[in-house]
C-alpha cells in the first residue's frame, strides 16, 4: 500500500477538488465555535472509488454535507476542475438507513427522483433488475427485508446517473452476508457508471475492498492525515489473502489510524 502524499494531477472536467480552509459551527450558546474542519485539502479524479475512514465525531458527514452543497457555509472550496459545483449536477446518496417513502412500490420510490422521462423510467427498471427485484417492481417496502430495501436505495441512488455518489455508513449494521452482497452490487453499478464515490465507512476491511483509495482523517478539527492508494486488481475477492494483509499491515505500521488519538 503506497502513501500517496502526491496528489494525481487533474485533467477531466468532473475531478474534484476540495480546499477547506475552516468550517466551523455555532454552538447553543454562540459564545464558542465548534471547528469541526480545518485545513482539509484533497482531490478526487473523476470516477475514483474513494473511502473515508475516521473517528466518530471527526466530521465525516459534515464533509458530505458540504460536498453536496446542502451545507454551503464553510470557509474554503469545494468544485469541480471545470468550475462547477457538485450541485450544479446530479449527486446520488445512500444513508445508514434505506430511506424509502412507504407509501410508495419499488418502482416509485426509484423513479421519484428523476423527471419520470421514458428513458428515466427504462433506466429504473433496469437498475431494479440489476439489484434483483425485478419481481418486487410494484411492492411496498414494508414488503421487502432490510437487504432488499437497501438494494432499492442503491438503483435510486444510480437513477440520476450522478457525478458523484455520497455513501455514509451504508451497510452497517447489516449481517455480513448481505452486506457483501449489496457491496457487490454497487461495484457493479459504480463500474458501469464510473461515478465519482465518497464512501464513508469504519470498517476498514470494507475500505479495502471497495475503494481505490482511502483517506484517513484525524479526529476534529479534522484533517487528512494519511492518504492511501489500494492497488489490488479488480475484481477483487472478499476472502481474498491479499486484502487481510494490507489491512494488517496498515494497522501495524500505522496504529494511529485506529486509535482515534490524532
Ligand atoms: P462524524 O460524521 O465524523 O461522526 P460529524 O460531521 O457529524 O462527525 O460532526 C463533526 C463535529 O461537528 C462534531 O463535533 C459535531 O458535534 C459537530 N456538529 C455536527 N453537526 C453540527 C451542527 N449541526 N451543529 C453544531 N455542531 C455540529
Amino acid at each position: 500500500m503506497e502513501n500517496n502524499l502526491k496528489e494525481k494531477p487533474l485533467n477531466t472536467p468532473h475531478d474534484l477538488i476540495v480546499d477547506i480552509l475552516e468550517k466551523s459551527y455555532d454552538n447553543k450558546s454562540k459564545s464558542i465555535r465548534n471547528n469541526a474542519i480545518k485545513n482539509m485539502k484533497f482531490n478526487v479524479p473523476q470516477g475514483q472509488f474513494c473511502c473515508l475512514v475516521g473517528p466518530s465525531g471527526c466530521g465525516k458527514t459534515t464533509l458530505l454535507n458540504l460536498l453536496s452543497g446542502l451545507d454551503e457555509n464553510l470557509n474554503g472550496i469545494i468544485k469541480y476542475q471545470d468550475g462547477s459545483i457538485p450541485k450544479d449536477w446530479p449527486i446520488g446518496y445512500m444513508f445508514q438507513e434505506p430511506r424509502l417513502m412507504p407509501w410508495l412500490s419499488v418502482k416509485q420510490n426509484v423513479t421519484i427522483v428523476t423527471q419520470q422521462t421514458s428513458e428515466e423510467i427504462e433506466l429504473s427498471e433496469n437498475l431494479i433488475n440489476e439489484m434483483g427485484l425485478s419481481k418486487y417492481m410494484d411492492s411496498f417496502p414494508s414488503e421487502l427485508s432490510g437487504g432488499m430495501q437497501r438494494r432499492v436505495a442503491i438503483a435510486r441512488a444510480f437513477v440520476n446517473k450522478p457525478k458523484i455518489l455520497l455513501l455514509d455508513e451504508p451497510f452497517i449494521s447489516l449481517d455480513e452476508t448481505v452486506g457483501n452482497l449489496l457491496r457487490q452490487m454497487l461495484l457493479k453499478l459504480w463500474e458501469q457508471q464510473k461515478t465519482t464515490v465518497i464512501f464513508v465507512t469504519h470498517d476498514l476491511r470494507e475500505a479495502i475492498y471497495l475503494s481505490d483509495r482511502i483517506l484517513f482523517l484525524s479526529k476534529g478539527p479534522s484533517r487528512i492525515i494519511h492518504d492511501f492508494n489500494i492497488n489490488i486488481n479488480r475484481p477483487r475477492k472478499l476472502n481474498d489473502k491479499e486484502l487481510d494483509s494490507l489491512r494488517i499491515e496498515l494497522i501495524s505500521n500505522h496504529p494511529e489510524i485506529l486509535s482515534g488519538k490524532i
